[in-house]
Order: C-alpha cells, then sequence, then structure tokens
C-alpha cells in the first residue's frame, strides 16, 4: 500500500506495529521482513533510485533472506552472479603477492552471491512494499520522534503523526532517532573517495569479480548483467585520493574509460562508461549501542564503513534478520518483554558489527600506510591464507555467511523438488 501526501494531512494519528524510518535498502528490507512476521508495518521515506554507479553485491545470507521473503525472483532479473574474486596485488610493494583467485565452488557453491544495481534493488523492493497490505509506505521524512517506556511516536515532516509499538531506524549515518534515544557515535574520515561508475567492456567477465589493491585503496570490478548491445558489464568501485577524484571527474568519458583501462592492465579489453559516475567520500561510524527505548537502529544508522569486501548491505541485512529473531513472539505492547528481547539483539550484533568494522579498517589502513613492515604483514597474511585450504575455505565462508548464529531468515532451505512424490502422478 503506498500513500504519498494524503496520509499527512490527516490528523489522527496512524497507528501500527512497527515504524521503519527510512526507506533505503535497509529500512525496505525490514519493512517485509516485520510484515512477513505478521505485524502491521509502516515505512516511511522516500524513494531514492539515483545513485550514480552504485551496485551491491550481495552474499549467499542475503540472497537466502530475500529469497525467503519472496523478494528474490524480481531483482534477479537485474543480477549478475559472482562465481570467483580474484586479487592482484597492484601496489608495487617490495613484497609483492601473485594474484589469488577464490572460487564459490571450493565451498560449494554455485556463486558467492549476485550483484545488483542499487536502483534497481531499492526500485523492486518499493514495488513489492506497496503490493504488500501489510505494509503501508509513506513517501515522507520524519520530522522527529518520540521514544519513551509506554510510547513510540514519529511526526511527519508534513504534518501528522505516526503512533508506532516498535520502531526500526533505518535513516542511514545521519540517524536522528539515534541521536534523540541517545546513542553517541564515534565518526572518522579517510582520505579517499569512492568513485563508482557502470561500464560496458570488451572481454568477457566469466561472473569473476577482480579487485586490484592500489596504493590509494582497492580497484573494484563486480560483474554485472549484459543487456541488448552490451553483453559484457561490470560496476567498477575505485578508490582515490579526494585530489585524484576531483581530475578523475573532470575527464570526458572517453578519457575516463582510457585510464581505467590503463588501471586494469586492459583485463576487460576496451572499455566504455555506461552511466553516470558516483562520488562518495569514505568514513567510518560506531555507535555506543543499537538499541534505545522501543527502538533499534539496522543498516548505515547503527555502522559505516568503506566498501571493501563488500560488507556494508549483507551486514545490515544480518541486523534486520536478527532482530526479527529477536523480537519473535514478543506482544510489543509489553515493554518489559521488549526490553529483553533488545537486550538480545544488542548482545548479538556487537560482535558481528565490530568484527567488520575493525576488520574494514584494517585492510583499508594496510593499503594507505606506505611502510615495509605493513606491506610484508600483508602479503605474508594473504599468501598464507590462501595457501592453507583450511583456512582458506573459512575465510571465504566468513565473508559469504559469516560464523555465528545464522538467524532463521539466512538459513539454507532444501532445495525444491522438481518431481512429483512417489505414488503421485
Ligand atoms: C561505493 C559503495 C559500494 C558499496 N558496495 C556494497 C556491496 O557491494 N555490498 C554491500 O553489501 N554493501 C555495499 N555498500 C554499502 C551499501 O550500499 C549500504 O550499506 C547501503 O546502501 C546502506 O543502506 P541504508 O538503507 O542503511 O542507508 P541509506 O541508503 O543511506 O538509506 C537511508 C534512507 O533514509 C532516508 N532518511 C534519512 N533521514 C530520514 C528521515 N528523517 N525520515 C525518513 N527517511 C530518512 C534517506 O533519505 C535514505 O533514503 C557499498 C557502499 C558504497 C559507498
Amino acid at each position: 500500500m503506498s500513500q504519498t501526501d494524503g496520509k499527512a494531512a490527516d490528523k489522527s494519528p496512524i497507528e501500527c506495529d512497527v515504524l521503519v524510518a527510512g526507506a533505503g535498502s535497509a529500512g525496505l528490507s525490514a519493512a517485509h521482513a516485520f510484515a512477513a512476521q505478521g505485524r502491521k508495518v509502516v515505512v516511511v521515506g522516500k524513494i531514492e533510485t539515483n545513485l550514480a554507479g552504485r551496485t551491491v553485491a550481495l552474499f549467499e545470507g542475503s540472497l537466502r533472506f530475500y529469497r525467503a521473503l519472496g523478494l528474490w525472483e524480481a531483482c534477479s532479473a537485474h543480477a549478475a552472479p559472482m562465481e570467483g574474486i580474484r586479487m592482484i596485488d597492484d601496489t608495487g610493494s617490495i613484497f609483492p603477492t601473485t594474484p589469488k583467485e577464490f572460487r564459490s565452488r571450493e565451498i560449494d557453491l554455485d556463486a558467492f552471491g549476485e550483484n545488483i544495481e542499487n536502483n534497481a534493488l531499492v526500485a523492486e523492493l518499493a514495488e513489492a512494499a506497496k503490493k504488500n497490505p501489510a505494509i503501508t509506505l509513506i513517501e515522507d521524512l520524519v520530522d522527529t520522534f518520540e521514544l519513551n517506556f509506554s510510547v513510540a511516536r514519529a511526526r511527519l515532516a508534513s504534518d501528522g503523526w505516526i503512533n508506532a509499538k516498535f520502531i526500526v531506524a533505518g535513516e542511514g549515518r545521519n540517524s536522528q532517532a539515534r541521536q534523540i534515544a541517545g546513542i553517541t557515535v564515534k565518526t572518522w574520515s579517510y582520505p579517499q573517495i569512492a568513485l563508482t561508475v557502470l561500464l560496458a567492456h570488451e572481454k568477457p567477465h566469466h561472473n569473476i569479480s577482480t579487485e586490484f589493491h592500489k596504493r590509494s585503496g582497492p580497484f573494484t570490478f563486480v560483474p554485472l548483467r549484459g543487456r541488448d548491445g552490451a553483453p559484457h558489464r561490470s560496476s567498477l568501485v575505485w578508490l582515490v585520493t579526494p585530489r585524484e577524484a576531483l581530475r578523475l571527474q573532470a575527464l570526458s568519458p572517453e578519457m575516463l574509460a582510457a585510464e581505467i583501462e590503463d588501471e586494469s592492465h586492459g583485463i576487460l579489453g576496451a572499455v566504455t562508461i555506461d552511466g553516470p559516475l558516483g562520488a562518495f567520500p569514505m568514513g567510518g561510524l560506531k555507535t555506543s549501542r543499537v538499541t534505545g527505548l522501543r527502538m533499534a537502529l539496522i543498516g548505515e544508522s547503527a555502522h559505516l564503513f568503506p566498501p571493501i569486501g563488500a560488507q556494508g548491505l549483507n551486514l545490515s541485512l544480518r541486523d534486520i534478520a536478527n532482530l526479527v529473531d529477536c523480537l519473535e513472539g514478543v506482544a510489543l505492547d509489553e515493554p518489559d518483554k521488549i526490553s529483553r528481547a533488545l537486550e538480545t539483539y544488542e548482545r548479538q550484533r556487537a560482535l558481528d558489527i565490530g568484527f567488520r568494522i575493525n576488520g574494514v579498517d584494517v585492510l583499508n589502513r594496510s593499503l594507505l600506510v606506505h611502510a615495509l613492515p605493513v606491506d610484508f604483514a600483508r602479503a605474508f597474511a594473504l599468501n598464507f591464507f590462501s595457501a592453507i585450504g583450511p583456512l582458506r575455505r573459512a575465510l571465504m565462508r566468513e565473508g559469504v555467511t559469516p560464523h555465528g548464529p545464522t538467524p532463521k531468515l539466512m538459513r539454507a532451505r532444501p532445495p525444491v523438488s522438481r518431481r512429483p512424490a512417489a505414488g503421485k502422478v
């Protein structure tokens, strides 16, 4: 169900079980997950499908999440599988590592995951939300929140209140709900801009993502689905210094394509720019807590780090699946029970979030710091992990389906048999 401005003008408050603030990929995903739990959900946010050049690589756990909610079929029309990940040391270090290639079949998966354009994902999630009778999508902003033991309320920017039993804060890095709940944040920045662009290229990618490790950060091609007239396509995430970003942004598409060919040593052949160039300053954000009274943080409201190892939205979907599990069977008008469920959420998320923020930070800084001991440690760690079979597979599994309790929405389901059961025609 979708409401744009009409509902806001109505002065009587809208009542719901769960209010999701923010209609980005995390907020919309949360709305679907809570609706599937039988909650009456309102999601408030503008549908933004204008992120230039951005794609998300979703790993197996995330695909299970969307399949379990019946959302992946529509999305899969825009996605390409990632069957391999290739890492190439392009730092010029005196401790170079040979290129490493990891294959999904080494851990018994057809693919590590699928890569999809952000805009297509958000558009499909929003379309499905509009058709879901348990979800009301209000394309507006939340102006303010009121959170206490007995009530969770939000006022819409265009006037009108929403009374909820529980609030999911998915309004991204500047979350207002987080601030009102008194949750403090530690933020930092990196001297990097992520340039993002979609590319058409001459040679096939063979469903392999290629990550060049450079001194300014990773330069990563991720496979994309081909389209009419452009059978071979990839997305590029290129971390560069702010000064270099300005230079590259000023180039013509042809000159930019030539630079990309040079940087990638021509592995995809001739390259053409296939969409606008995006630029995103890199930073990190850690919160003191991920819960407040009758509320929980998900997605970039709860954590932020650079796009290394494609962890951001995958982690956010684990937030959501975990939160849904914690609130399973909890009557949302019983504050004590909500508080107990949130204690579990707090405990369970701390490890996963901390591990990703710190892991990405170490990897990123190991490229940015030009010091021989750091170069040596990075080369040694990569060679060591990739050479020893069990460690290599453990590393791959950790990226795709991390250790720890797997939330219900991310558990593997037995394959559906296409053959009729014995005795049936
Ligand atoms: C270059 C790049 C590449 C990436 N690649 C990957 C990848 O391959 N795999 C992966 O898993 N992750 C990846 N990520 C991370 C991933 O894209 C993000 O984690 C994800 O998009 C964040 O989603 P979100 O919904 O939490 O936040 P957002 O997308 O920021 O959504 C928050 C929404 O809330 C809205 N909002 C704000 N205030 C209010 C308010 N008051 N009321 C209502 N709405 C409000 C905002 O307008 C916005 O629409 C990448 C990130 C970058 C920068």
